[in-house]
C-alpha cells in the first residue's frame, strides 16, 4: 500500500486551504507547497499557511516559469497569465517531489469551473494530460465530476470521500470552511501579478529588451514605467514610501532626481551613455517634481553624480514613454 502522503499545491485561497484540510480530514498527512516567482510572491500564503496552522513548504520556481511564460503552448488569459501551461507546470514540479517527500500522490484546490476559462473541463484535463502526473491527481474539493485517476482506481483514496464542487458560487467552500472550523483565509484574487493589466504590460514591455532577471521583474511592481528607447527605462516613484524602496529594494541602482529632491526618484535601468534620453529623463523626473526650485536633475550611480540641465514638459507629451494601459499620466 502506499503511503497515505501527499503533496498539495497550496495558493493560500480558502479553495487550497479547504483541500489541504479535507485530505487531513481523511487521514492524509499533506505536504503543501507554493511555488513562487517574482510575480506571484509567496507572503500572502505564508500568512494564510500560518493563519490555518499548515506546514507550508516554499519552493522558487522563477527560472522554468519564466521560460514557460515566454512561449506557453496554450497562449495566455486576459493578461499576460498562462494559467494552463502554468497549472501543468506546477503540477509537473509537485510530482517531480513525490519521491522526496515520500508522498503517493497530488492534490490541488481546484474547482470545476469556478473559472470559466483556467477549470473548465477542457482546462482541467489539458492540465492533467500535460503536466505528466495527471494520473497522480486528486482534486478533493471535486473528483466527484471528474474521471477516476490511480489513487482512486487502486484505492488509496476512496472516491466517496472526497467532494463535488462546481461552478462559480463560493458557498458551499464558505459553508465547508464553517463546518471545518477554517476562519481566516483571503478574499479571491490579487494573488497572481499575471493577471494584472499594468503588470502585463510592463513584463511584456521588459521581455521585449531584456532576458528578465528576478530583479527586474521585481521592479515592475513598483512606480510608473517609461520606455525612453531600445536600451533605456525610467522608473520613478509614486510617493515617498515607494521613492524608499527604490532607494533601499534596489541597490546598485542609477538614480536621477530634480536637484532639490522634494520630488520622485527614479531609477535608470539601462544603457546611460545617450546624452539625449538622459535629458528627456531628466526632464520627466522635474515635470513629475511639483516643487522644483532648480531647473536641475541629478544622476548618480556607485561611482559618479552628475547635474543636468533640465525642464519641465507637459505631462500630456509623455503618454508615448509611458507604459500602463489607459496611459494615465
Ligand atoms: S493565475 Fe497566475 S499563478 Fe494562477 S495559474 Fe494563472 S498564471 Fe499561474
Amino acid at each position: 500500500m502506499p503511503s497515505k502522503r501527499v503533496v498539495a499545491l497550496f495558493s493560500g485561497g480558502l479553495d487550497s486551504i479547504l483541500s489541504v484540510k479535507w485530505m487531513q480530514k481523511l487521514g492524509f498527512t499533506v505536504i503543501p507547497v507554493f511555488f513562487s516567482a517574482p510575480y506571484f510572491p509567496s507572503a500572502k500564503a505564508a500568512l494564510s499557511a500560518q493563519d490555518n496552522d499548515i506546514d507550508l513548504r516554499i519552493i522558487d520556481i522563477s527560472k522554468k516559469h519564466l521560460e514557460m511564460l515566454k512561449n506557453p503552448r496554450y497562449g495566455y488569459g486576459k493578461n499576460f497569465n498562462p494559467c494552463i501551461d502554468c497549472h501543468a507546470q506546477m503540477i509537473q514540479f509537485a510530482g517531480d517531489l513525490l519521491a522526496e517527500y515520500d508522498a503517493s500522490f497530488i492534490i490541488t484546490g481546484e474547482v470545476l469551473g469556478q473559472r470559466p476559462m483556467s477549470q473548465n473541463r477542457k482546462s482541467l484535463q489539458i492540465v492533467s494530460e500535460i503536466s505528466s502526473y495527471g494520473d497522480l491527481l486528486v482534486r478533493p474539493l471535486c473528483q466527484q465530476h471528474l474521471p477516476d485517476t490511480l489513487p482512486i482506481r487502486e484505492q488509496w483514496v476512496d472516491k466517496n470521500d472526497l467532494l463535488s464542487f462546481s461552478g462559480r458560487s463560493r458557498k458551499p467552500q464558505i459553508q465547508l470552511a464553517k463546518e471545518l472550523d477554517i476562519t481566516l483565509y483571503p478574499t479571491p484574487g490579487g494573488g497572481c501579478l499575471l493577471t494584472n493589466v499594468n503588470y502585463s504590460l510592463r513584463l511584456a514591455d521588459l521581455l521585449q529588451y531584456s532576458e528578465g532577471t528576478n530583479r527586474e521583474l521585481e521592479l515592475l511592481k513598483y512606480g510608473r514605467h517609461f520606455r525612453l528607447s531600445n536600451q533605456l527605462k525610467l522608473v520613478l516613484g509614486r510617493f515617498d514610501t515607494e521613492n524608499e524602496v527604490l532607494y533601499e529594494g534596489f541597490p546598485g541602482s542609477v538614480l536621477i532626481r530634480a536637484k532639490d529632491s522634494l520630488g520622485p526618484w527614479g531609477i535608470l535601468e539601462g544603457d546611460i551613455t545617450d546624452p539625449d534620453t538622459i535629458q528627456l529623463a531628466a526632464n520627466i523626473v522635474l515635470s513629475y517634481t511639483n516643487k522644483a526650485s532648480y531647473e536641475e536633475a541629478v544622476c548618480y550611480g556607485k561611482d559618479f553624480e552628475y547635474t543636468i540641465n533640465a525642464h519641465k514638459v507637459p505631462r500630456e507629451s509623455l503618454r508615448q514613454y509611458i507604459i500602463t494601459e489607459d496611459k494615465e499620466l
